[in-house]
């Protein structure tokens, strides 16, 4: 529990900073504030922190990035850590571009769920907002779908005046391939110039967008995972859509159960907050597991009220190097 009552029993792991694309949202053009490799955890200590976390009550684990997947060893470390004894879920969010290439793999060694970035459907929107390749995309949620994934998730983030065309037609394939869709509302972890209030989209309009289109039934019960989304059903088209609205949900912090740490070894106890807690140094310097247990601790007793998203806040690291 943190100092405010909250179970905190989900760490998200980013296992590197860096990324096959370059989404405008998450990594500022020409960025270059790279880690150097040897500043990346290896294999086994993030391992060594998955044992430790458990060992505390962690029980729901999500490896991210930067793109986990341009990083080879992602399939041993998920074989590993499914088998650590209170580790109860291992999921993996990606852009999805290496998901055909490795989506058997990543089911032989225990995946079950990811969740996939997926912010248009036209190709020429979708390059430009990720610099990527839609096909690559669509190939690798079928690759996931026919390794026998139980669920598969999209993600979209909400861009005023670049993707909102686009939510109608992604809630049409949501509802035909039966996967669930969130959006997510733009948070300020990228250059500041994409962080127009122009750009912005509330999830109050995504609603409104959609529902021009079909009536969007509240499932309030509805829990797909452990994040914060609040779900609806489309009506006629049968799709679960999902809304994240860290900016505009005054309450959205009340039930945060996370953590998160980096692919250079920090705690970050709050995504939308600058505190973060080094664990490498411990980690390197071959300190007992107390010692790591202690320092979960501290970032759990840092970890605070609500996100400061919403002042005038000014990201030290861009998303890609925290870990989405
Ligand atoms: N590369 C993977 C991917 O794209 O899904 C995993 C890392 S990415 C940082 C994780 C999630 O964070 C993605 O769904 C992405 O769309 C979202 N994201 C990145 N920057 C964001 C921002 N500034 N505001 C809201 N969501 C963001
Ligand atoms: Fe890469 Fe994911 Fe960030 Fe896009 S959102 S730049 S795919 S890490």
């Amino acid at each position: 529990m943190d100092s405010f009552g909250r179970k905190i029993d989900y760490l998200r792991i980013s296992v590197t900073d860096r990324c096959n694309e370059r989404c405008l949202y998450c990594m500022p053009e020409g960025y270059k504030g790279w880690e150097r490799k040897t500043d990346h955890l290896t294999a086994e200590e993030i391992v060594r922190v998955v044992r430790v976390a458990a060992g505390l009550g962690f029980r729901k684990f999500r490896l991210t990035g930067g793109e986990p997947l341009v990083r080879g060893d992602v399939p041993e470390i998920i074989r590993t850590i499914t088998a650590i004894p209170g580790v109860e879920s291992v999921g993996l969010s990606t852009n999805g571009t290496k998901l055909a290439a490795l989506a058997g793999i990543l089911h032989a060694a225990g995946l079950r769920t990811a969740n996939v970035s997926l912010d248009a459907l036209d190709p020429e929107i979708y390059r430009r907002i990720t610099g990527g390749n839609l096909d690559a995309v669509l190939a690798g949620i079928r690759a996931a779908l026919a390794a026998g994934f139980e669920r598969v998730k999209l993600n979209c983030v909400l861009m005023r005046g670049v993707n909102e065309q686009e939510l109608w037609p992604l809630a049409l394939f949501a509802a035909e391939h039966g996967l669930p869709l969130r959006f997510i509302e733009l948070m300020p972890l990228t250059r500041t110039d994409v962080l127009t209030e122009k750009n912005f989209l509330p999830i109050g309009d995504a609603m409104r967008l959609l529902s021009q289109h079909d009536e969007l039934i509240p499932q309030p019960d509805c829990r797909l995972g452990h994040g914060p989304a609040r779900y609806y059903q489309l009506k006629k088209t049968g799709a679960l859509v999902g809304f994240i609205g860290a900016m505009t949900n005054l309450h959205f912090c009340e039930t945060c159960n996370k953590m998160r740490l980096t692919a250079d070894g920090k705690i970050r106890p709050c995504l939308g907050d600058h505190g973060e807690i080094d664990l490498r140094a411990a980690l390197r310097n071959n300190d007992d597991d107390e010692s790591l247990r202690k320092i979960f601790l501290e970032a759990l007793r840092l970890k605070p009220l609500d996100h400061q998203f919403r002042g005038q806040y000014q990201p030290l690291r861009p998303m890609t190097a925290i870990g989405g």
